[in-house]
């Protein structure tokens, strides 16, 4: 059988150019290397809870065609993302907000909040490293209490190491406003992403466990969005990511931490965040998942998580983008076949244009 499409990667883009593609009456056929459809956004059901198993994922976009389409395959709930940090036991509120400005002063007006932040700052001609940007952007207060020893936990790495561009601004919000992203929709599929994703893929053929193997599969046409080095055998090096590990745990309590979303923002925890699930889903389960998330450094082998877009990885992938170009008959798409991070109504807007372009 000659397949007008082999799509490798049942994640949210390469599901949805298979969608579009056999809507539009071709012959697509997905094949993914894992045991299960949608990619990183993956949910599996554990004691009636969707548990997001590649890391904590919560849909949000300004973009409305891309709402409309997704809304054609799932419903989504109205959970808006509002985490907590916690900093030796106390908590405060995310994004900085005037929530957390009283937490951190008892300061009650925006005035007052923008007074203490301006005598906070500290002036640098110009930032030499990540510390100094942050104590310029925030003062030491916030840097010390929700930035520090997050981000070094993060990158591996102290702040004063690292470049001061990775903070390139700091929104504040002069407003008592938790709500982290500022986009007009968001919101979680109900019954999980992996039902979204199962639903996109209605009718077409996917064919899990199956590896990409050069020439294997007779296609007119590919579209490729796992890593693009390993495409090329990784002939010219690899690109680098940073990592993630996840801890899961499901416990006989109903409600652990009260919220979705719980950064570690200090040394004495070794994890960056727990992430207890149900919430994201108002979940009524008598049990509850939790998962600790711990930064970690990549090697070959591991889950990618995010590329280090740095200058030596960026030069790097120009390369294999040149490669990618001669690859007659083959697209390169998705956040592996790009080497860019995504968020998922980038990563499906970019599907639509590709399946548009390919119609
Ligand atoms: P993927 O989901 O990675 O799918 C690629 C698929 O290709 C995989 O299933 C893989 O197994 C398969 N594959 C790879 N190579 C091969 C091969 N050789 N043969 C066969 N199959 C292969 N976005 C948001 O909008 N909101 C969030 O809150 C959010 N949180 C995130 C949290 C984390 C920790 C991370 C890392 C990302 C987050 N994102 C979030 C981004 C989101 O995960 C991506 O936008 C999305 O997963 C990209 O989809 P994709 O289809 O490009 O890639």
């Amino acid at each position: 059988m000659m397949y007008d499409y082999l799509i490798v990667g049942a994640g949210i883009f390469g599901a949805v150019c298979a969608r579009e593609l056999t809507d539009a009456g071709k012959k697509c056929l997905v094949i993914d290397q894992r045991n299960h459809i949608a990619g990183n956004i993956y949910t599996e059901n554990i004691e009636g809870i969707s548990v997001h198993k590649y890391g904590a994922h919560i849909f949000h976009t300004n973009i409305k065609p891309v709402w409309d389409y997704l809304n054609r395959f799932t419903e989504f709930n109205n959970y808006v993302n509002s985490p907590v940090a916690n900093f030796h036991g106390k908590l405060y509120n995310l994004p900085f907000n005037m929530n957390t400005f009283y937490q951190l002063w008892g300061v009650i007006t925006p005035e007052q909040a923008l007074a203490k932040l301006e005598e906070q700052r500290v002036h640098f001609d110009e930032p030499k490293n990540l510390e100094e940007q942050a104590l310029s952007l925030a003062g030491r207060d916030i840097y010390e209490t929700l930035i520090k020893e997050y981000t070094e936990k993060q990158w591996g790495r102290k702040c004063t190491e690292l470049p001061a561009f990775i903070i390139k601004r700091l929104p504040f919000r002069f407003r008592f406003d938790n709500n982290y992203f500022n986009d007009r929709y968001q919101g979680i599929p109900v019954g999980g992403y992996t039902a979204m994703i199962e639903k996109i893929l209605d009718g077409v053929e996917v064919k899990l466990n199956t590896k990409f193997v050069k020439g294997e599969i007779p296609a007119k046409k590919i579209i490729y969005t796992g890593p693009v080095d390993g495409y090329f055998d990784y002939k010219i090096g690899e690109l680098e990511y940073r990592s993630l590990k996840f801890e899961n745990e499901t416990l006989d309590c109903e409600n652990y931490q009260g919220n979705a979303v719980v950064n570690y923002t200090s040394h004495d925890e070794p994890f960056t965040r727990i992430i207890e699930h149900k919430h994201f889903e108002f979940g009524t389960s008598p049990k509850t998942v939790v998962t600790r998330e711990y930064s970690a450094t990549w090697s070959k082998g591991d889950e990618p998580y995010y590329p280090v877009n740095d200058e030596k990885n960026n030069t790097l992938y120009a390369k294999y983008e040149e490669l990618a170009k001669q690859e007659s008959n083959v697209i390169f798409g998705g956040r592996l076949g790009q080497y860019r991070y995504f968020d998922m109504d980038k990563v499906t807007e970019l599907a639509l244009e590709l399946t548009k372009r390919e119609i």
